[in-house]
């Protein structure tokens, strides 16, 4: 998805807006769709600003108890658009010497840094039991977890 901003850095006050759809599939993070995004590009007195919003879903298992979720994500970023480095720092500046914005590759860039490092049902997922496997969200099995170290064991063995 590409944007051609070159006469909007000629002409304050010129806002372009957008909508359209960035193919996720170059992320390879299993499970997530592609994203909608919509958004505008606005030169405010020079100063030209892309603001957009990217919504996606994500299918996966929880990394406690495996439950297949799906999350739905509607990020918002915002970026100062520039055509030339004015000073070494390039922190927060998306540059675009050519005039022509790659919102896809942008769009990727971002959502990869916000999508979560953690993936679960709930925040308090209390995951399978380690010795009979149930679902402890569901039910309390009752197995006596004080034993579940291999290493405990043995050396309750040999203190016998
Ligand atoms: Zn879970
Ligand atoms: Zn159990």
């Amino acid at each position: 998805m590409q944007i051609d901003i070159k006469q909007l850095f000629e002409n304050e006050g010129q806002i372009i807006p957008f909508v359209g759809e960035v193919d996720f599939s170059e992320l390879r993070v299993e499970g997530l769709s592609n994203a909608k995004v919509k958004g505008e590009i606005e030169n405010r007195s020079g100063i030209v600003t892309l603001r957009y919003s990217a919504e996606c879903h994500m299918t996966y298992l929880c990394d406690r108890c495996l439950k297949e979720c799906t999350a739905h994500f509607d990020y918002k970023f915002e970026h100062m658009v520039e055509r030339t480095l004015h000073n070494d720092d390039s922190e927060g500046f998306v540059l675009v010497p050519d005039g022509i914005l790659d919102l896809g590759a942008l769009a990727c860039e971002d959502v990869l840094l916000e999508l979560p490092s953690k993936y679960l049902c709930k925040p308090d997922c209390k995951g399978l039991c380690g010795i009979c496997g149930k679902d402890l969200n569901e039910v309390d099995c009752g197995c006596k977890s004080d034993n579940t170290d291999p290493r405990l064991a043995i050396l309750k063995d040999l203190l016998k």
